[in-house]
This record gives C-alpha cells, structure tokens and sequence, in this order.
C-alpha cells in the first residue's frame, strides 16, 4: 500500500511517500527554520504563507524521488492537529484537493501519534506495549502505547516543553535560535563545574521545566564576566538539568508500567547527549529514530495513517484541521 502524506503543522513544509507503513521511497522536507530565527521564534503568518509557496513544490520532488504517479498511489494523509492552524489547514486542504481528484481516502493524523511511528521507519519492529517519550518545541509527553491506536498520556509539561526550554535558555546565554541546536554544539565536550536545579514532581510522571530556566537567568544576572568558557557551562549544566529529569523519569515510568521497550520521538530527540544518557542508563531497550525523522517529517505521518488503515481506525474527508487535538488522557 502506497501512502502519499502531507505535514505542515508548524514550521516545516513535508510531504513523502512510504509503502506498507515501514519503508520510505521519498521524504522531502522544505525547512523555514532561517527565516524565523531573524525573528527568535515562529511567527504564525509567515509560516502558513511560506507553506503555500512550498507545498506544491514539495509534493511534486516527493513524487518525483519515489518514482511512482498519484496512480499508483492507495491513499492521501495529512496531519490534522495538533499545530498552528494557518500552517495545518495548507497541508490538509491540499491532501484532500489530491484524494478527491484521485478518488483516494484521505486520512487525518494526530502529530503526536505521528511521531511515535517514525520508530516504524527505522527497520526493526518494535515491540508493544512500549513507553513513548515525545519531546519537542511544543510537547514533553509520556506515552504508554498498548497497541496500534491505543495511546495513554502519563505525564505531560506543566509549563514549558524541554524544546521551548531549549529556546529560552540559549536566548539567555545569547546563543542563537534555535536553542536545542546551538546549546549541543556549544557544550560539545565540555565538563561543566556549574550545577542547576532539578524539578523531580515526585508521584507523578509531569514535567516542569520553568524553574531550571528561571535559575539560569538568576545565575547569569549574578555573573559579571560571561566569556565564552562560562556561556559553554553555564549550557552544560542547563542541558544536564533538562536530559537528567527527562531520561530518569521516562525510565521510571517505563519500569513501573512492564512494558517492553522504550521509544523517543519529537525533534529534542535529535539531541545527542539526550540520545547517550538513554542508551547508558536505560535497562530496558530504546530506539530511537535517526535525527531527520525525529524532527517533523511526513514520512512519520504516513506510517501512522498505514497503521490506521489496517486497524480500519479510519478518519472521515470531511474531517477539518484540530489545532488543539490531544492524547486521550
Ligand atoms: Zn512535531
């Protein structure tokens, strides 16, 4: 079963064609990652004006690189939400314009769940139920997946996602946007002397990531000579401080849970110090996609729509974008 799918939830203009759900013939991503970081952040308008002046660009490589026609294609997918809703609705209307000109379903996707599938891209099949750790510039969420379409949220940020986190941080050390990025390569190797606090919420599996932040900046208000040593540890430890509550308490609730596996996704999840503290400290195994498909892809988009097609979880073409679309809690 061919999948052609669209994703434009925010930033990112992608479309990709993946058969049976597993293998990619195409992944085309159109990032405007430059042209928001002149402004230090995503700004709505211009993402959803630069996702119509990519999107059918985009579709036309991903068709081309696969090397089949809309012919031969068995179904069109989009991500319906969550996002912002200028930048969701060019994806969805677009998917939808595709299927009813091919007289194809078309099927909306959750992005969260989407995610989670980019482990189905990575060539070996992972085993249920697992525990899913989804960290990005908008999420940090536990997961506890039981079954293809069964999806439980543990724990959730109570404030900021660990890629917001990610942002604000660098900004306070004036390292540039975006932040997640710019602290792994300025705390390449370094061995920092410096230490932030740690927000544990001790009995539950939510997240707080506002306090570390608020340390930080006390720490560089008190610290009269901010050269580049102190900026590199000063990133150290805030990047400690995020990857030490995240790995530790996935694990825990990964353990408490029985479940087989764990899994990453979102495009924190492309950081590599985060990456090593699963692998070191992690009893149970962890896959963890590679970094483009960590990151906002449509190759993840199709695999949950294939998922959906053999479990017959089928969405309706009417179905509209969800901006606010969630995890069942
Ligand atoms: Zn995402």
């Amino acid at each position: 079963m061919n999948i052609l799918a669209f994703e434009t939830s925010c930033d990112e203009t992608a479309a990709a064609v993946v058969k049976d759900g597993v293998t990619i013939l195409s992944n085309v991503i159109s990032s405007q990652v430059d042209i928001h970081a002149r402004y230090g952040g995503i700004v709505p308008e211009v993402a959803s004006r630069q996702h119509l002046l990519a999107i059918t660009p985009v579709a036309e490589t991903a068709l081309g690189e696969a090397g089949i026609t809309l012919e031969q294609m068995d179904v069109v997918a989009a991500t319906v939400g969550p996002g912002l809703a200028g930048s969701l609705i060019v994806g969805v209307n677009f998917a939808k314009a595709v299927s009813q000109a091919q007289d194809l379903p078309f099927i909306g996707v959750n992005h969260l769940e989407g995610h989670i599938y980019a482990n189905w891209l990575c060539g070996v099949k992972p085993e249920l139920p697992c525990l899913c750790l989804i960290v990005s510039g908008g999420h940090s969420d536990i997961i506890l997946m039981e079954d293809h379409g069964s999806f439980r949220r543990l724990g959730r940020t109570r404030d900021d996602a660990a890629g917001e986190a990610f942002d604000k941080g660098a900004r306070i050390l004036g390292l540039p946007y975006p932040g997640g990025p710019s602290i792994q390569s300025a705390t390449k190797g370094v061995k920092t002397s410096l230490s932030l606090p740690r927000a544990w919420l001790k009995g539950s599996d939510d997240f707080s990531f506002s306090g570390v932040k608020t340390a930080l900046l006390h720490m560089a208000e008190e610290q009269e000579e901010k050269d580049e040593k102190w900026v590199k540890e000063a990133a150290a430890a805030f990047q400690e401080a995020i990857i030490d509550v995240l790995v530790n308490k996935t694990i825990q609730a990964a353990l408490r849970n029985g479940v087989k596996q764990i899994m990453l996704a979102g495009g924190v999840a492309s950081n590599d110090a985060l990456r090593e503290r699963f692998k070191t400290d992690s009893p149970l195994p962890v896959l963890i996609p590679p970094p483009v498909l960590c990151t906002d892809n449509a190759a993840m988009i199709a695999s949950c729509a294939y998922y959906h097609c053999v479990s017959g979880n089928l969405r309706e073409s009417e179905h509209d974008i969800i901006p606010g679309l969630a995890f069942a809690k």
